[in-house]
């Protein structure tokens, strides 16, 4: 390794890490950490022996397989220690800090996920204001707020976004912030040290919880009743709870107890972004890695990558990182070389029936078989309408055989709902917006 790869990968490390700790941890910790090596091997030089320690006690898995390893396989790095001008630096920084309680393992928000930092669109400019609603007034606006939506879309980024915001703004408010996994942990934790009432007591005490990824308490029936209790104690107290899933609470195979209590609040729906969204979250997203990126890459990048956000940010990287090690600006050449096993195929011929149900199901929150099935509920006709409109629109296909992927309708059943929908979005603003963002959602 040349000392600029050293130093860039060195560069690579601190993102890393600024996305894997909190903003405390980051600065007592990690910023005082400085890379100073020209020979062969790399050394980091370190305030004192307790930043070392604490590097190495916490992250030698992340540093191994950054730098090279020595035979044992351990990192190979030395450590320089330099004291400070002041001997102040010497002391054991008051900060350490102590051996984590089991409650605040997952206490930590990414330092990135802020409201800043997240770009709006079309798709989550709705879910975005509600969150920040939230954020503003926790425990008074919509409670609970259950965000639910795709892989990649920012649901954690929002997660974090209201806590940030809360943690910085209502000072004394205690939060917590755990995905369901380690929710889940926590309990078999308490549960096998018979300390559970202690779990309870700290849940019960809290005035916000925010939880990530709630489809992880399907099949856990002993652990879902746990969490419906506490979910009740705190919603009766008016403290505020945000939840985020890969689907609606009506998806989830959770007891309706259970789907009952998520919906409570504001449900909402966290769509793709569009075309221009994405353009603008590449753009966002290269600016902060310096890497210059002409408007015409960008276009060409998002309209071949286009259902995740976390992927955009992975092209992003690593054309950056490319661009780096080879000395090239981004080219058009460049970027097929090293993105298009990313690509995705062109979005168009990959809108079907089954992609349009399940996109209004979650719009509506309904279930994709009541939109397929008879019943004349308002709540499951009137998407089911909407579905087989925006199925006459995006597909090209005969109406007999649209109408029988809707689980065996007739023709003029679907002619029907898509003259009534046609008519009443001459009028229905409501009813246009909604189809707006639920094609948007189709076609991105
Ligand atoms: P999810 O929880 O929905 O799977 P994440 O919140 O983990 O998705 O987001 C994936 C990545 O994409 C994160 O690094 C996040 O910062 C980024 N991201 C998602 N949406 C946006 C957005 N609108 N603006 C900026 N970054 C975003
Ligand atoms: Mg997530």
């Amino acid at each position: 390794m040349s000392f600029e790869t050293k130093k860039a990968t060195w560069s690579d490390f601190l993102v890393f890490m600024q996305n894997r700790c909190s903003r405390a941890e980051f600065e007592n910790w990690i910023a005082p950490i400085k890379y100073v090596s020209d020979c062969e091997q790399i050394t980091l030089q370190v305030p004192n022996v307790f930043v070392q320690e604490y590097l190495l006690d916490n992250y030698k898995e992340a540093l191994k397989s950054f730098f090279p390893k020595d035979k044992k396989g351990e990192p190979l790095i030395s450590f320089l220690i330099k004291e400070g001008e002041k001997k102040k630096a010497l002391k054991k920084p008051e900060s350490k800090p102590k051996k984590k309680s089991e409650f605040e393992q997952s206490l930590s928000f990414n330092m990135s996920y802020t409201f800043e930092n997240f770009i709006e669109g079309p798709s989550n400019q709705f879910i975005k204001s509600a969150a920040l609603g939230v954020a503003a007034k926790p425990g008074r606006s919509y409670n609970p707020f259950f965000i639910h939506g795709g892989v990649g879309l920012g649901k954690t980024h929002l997660l974090h976004g209201v806590g940030h915001h809360i943690q910085s703004h209502h000072k004394k408010l205690r939060i917590q912030c755990i995905t369901t996994e380690a929710f889940i942990n926590d309990l078999v934790f308490h549960l096998r040290n018979k300390s559970v009432d202690r779990m309870k007591r700290y849940y019960r005490s809290l005035d916000i919880l925010l939880v990530d990824d709630i489809q992880f308490l399907q099949n856990r029936l002993n652990f879902e009743e746990e969490f419906c209790n506490m979910f009740e104690v705190l919603i009766n107290q008016n403290k505020q709870i945000v939840i985020t899933s890969d689907k609606p609470p009506g998806q989830l195979k959770l007891s309706e107890r259970m789907i009952a209590r998520m919906e409570w609040g504001l449900v909402a729906h966290m769509g793709t972004p569009d075309l221009e969204t994405r353009v603008a979250i590449l753009q966002y997203k290269a600016e902060a890695v310096d890497l210059h990126l002409p408007n015409q890459l960008a276009f060409y990048i998002a309209e071949h990558i286009y259902n995740n956000v976390r992927q955009l940010e992975g092209a992003i990287n690593r054309l950056s990182a490319y661009c780096r090690l080879m000395h090239l600006k981004p080219s058009q050449d460049v970027v097929d070389s090293t993105l298009s096993e990313m690509f995705q195929a062109p979005a168009r011929s990959k809108i079907s029936v089954d992609r349009i149900i399940h996109s209004v199901a979650s719009m509506f929150n309904v279930r994709e078989s009541d939109l397929r099935g008879t019943s004349r509920a308002k709540q499951v006709a009137y998407p089911r309408q909407i579905a087989m409109y925006l199925a006459k629109e995006l597909l090209g296909e005969s109406l007999i055989k649209i109408a029988s992927a809707f689980g065996g309708k007739t023709h003029s059943t679907l002619l029907h709902a898509w003259k009534k929908i046609a008519q009443q979005l001459e009028t229905d603003a409501v009813l246009r917006r909604q189809i707006q963002m639920t094609r948007h959602n189709i076609e991105a």
